[in-house]
């Protein structure tokens, strides 16, 4: 078989665009001839619909996953010099908005299983400065929630969830199922194109069932303002727009399908490259289940990951490494000191994992050749 018919890619949003291509055309022609581009109904029901869905109070969509990160740090009220915890094992957009409203991000290792904020670390960085805890729910599986949570109360912090990986996850570590992102004090998402619930645009959207925040929030995304023309406080232009709001609707209804089939091609991986001693599978943690938006491998330290990347390229394989730089090696930060801090478990991530194509359309026929072709380049 010629690998160039296999069309394998990281994610395949044409292929899921065919499928519910006429809803998705009608819907946005329909926007179209309304001519109500923002704020229009379907951003209304949009995120009554997602607040339904996540079983969350409210949902406040924004223009994207930064913006409701940044929103969210501003809504808490917090300050200039505030420190901030969150993991150095993330994508850059966490720790860029802590630094950009002028607080001090204080970077911590993570889990060596979950690749999540480890808790221990946590729990080790907090000081009397110390505001809030910005867990990342990283690759589609929840942090330790719970233990997250009881720190923030005993320590008085706040929790903002970054849940822009991990929508649809349901954290198990309470005594009933409760979705990521509904958890700490506000939640945050994207829905960049190739996230687990994507628009075709740009898009995010915060989540709290605190009353008072969520009015606060609403103010901060439209200007700082509570009447028309009548502007409390210094907030930001943060829209959904209603095209983007439409797509979205029609996705919504999609997510579950969505998400069983990132874990049935998660579980076709699993099962067949657990021979392969070279590599450990992604760890699958009893307190969450796993949406996959990555499906992430870590590499023995002996196997060279540029060669792997590279023999598998050669086969029109894509592989991508997420993150091949953590947050406390970039050079935005190179002012931040973080001597107190081990990173050691986020170092050796970030020289070793590299993560397969992982979507909603990938056929067994895909991943039988990707499979073999990782079992050919480690030669058994
Ligand atoms: C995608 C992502 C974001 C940012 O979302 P945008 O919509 O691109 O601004 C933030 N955090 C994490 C972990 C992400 O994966």
């Amino acid at each position: 078989m010629s690998e160039n018919n296999l069309n394998i890619q990281m994610v395949d949003l044409k292929s899921q665009y065919m499928k519910i291509k006429p809803q998705v055309d009608k819907a946005i022609n329909d926007v179209l001839s309304s001519t109500q581009f923002i704020n229009g109904e379907h951003v209304k029901s949009f995120q009554k619909e997602l607040a339904n869905y996540l079983g969350v109070k409210h949902v406040i969509t924004c223009a994207n996953g930064t913006d409701a990160l940044q929103m969210s740090m501003m809504a808490l009220g917090l300050k200039p010099g505030d420190e901030v915890i969150t993991p150095s094992f993330t994508y850059i957009a966490t720790a860029e908005v802590i630094g950009l409203l002028g607080l001090k991000p204080v970077f911590v290792d993570c889990d060596p299983k979950t690749f999540n904020i480890s808790v221990e670390e946590v729990e080790k960085a907090i000081t009397k400065k110390t505001k809030a805890i910005v867990p990342v729910h990283l690759f589609g599986q929840s942090s330790d929630m719970k233990s997250i949570m009881n720190l923030a109360k005993k320590h008085d912090l706040f929790v903002i969830e970054d849940n822009a990986q991990a929508i649809g996850s349901d954290y198990l570590g309470f005594n009933k199922p409760q979705k990521t992102g509904t958890i700490g004090n506000i939640g945050c998402t994207s829905f960049f194109p190739s996230k687990n619930l994507g628009c075709y645009g740009d898009g995010g959207a915060m989540m709290t069932n605190d009353d008072e925040l969520a009015e606060k929030l609403r103010m901060i995304a439209n200007h700082g303002q509570s009447k028309r023309y009548y502007h409390d406080m210094v907030g930001c232009n943060s829209r959904l727009d209603n095209i983007q709001a439409a797509v979205l609707r029609i996705k919504l209804k999609e997510l579950d399908q969505y998400i069983q089939n990132r874990q049935k091609a998660a579980n076709y991986y699993d099962q067949n490259l657990k021979e392969l001693n070279q590599l450990t599978l992604p760890y699958r943690s009893m307190e969450s289940n796993h949406v996959f938006h990555q499906y992430t491998l870590k590499l023995n330290e002996n196997i060279k990951r540029d060669e792997l990347i590279e023999f598998l390229a050669k086969k029109n394989i894509p592989a991508m490494v997420y993150y091949p730089v953590p947050a406390h090696h970039q050079k935005m930060f190179s002012e931040i000191p973080n001597s107190h801090t081990n990173m050691k478990v986020t170092n050796e991530l970030s020289s070793r994992v590299f993560s397969l194509p992982m979507h909603t359309e990938l056929s067994s026929l895909q991943q039988d050749f990707i499979i073999d072709n990782l079992f050919r380049f480690f030669k058994i």
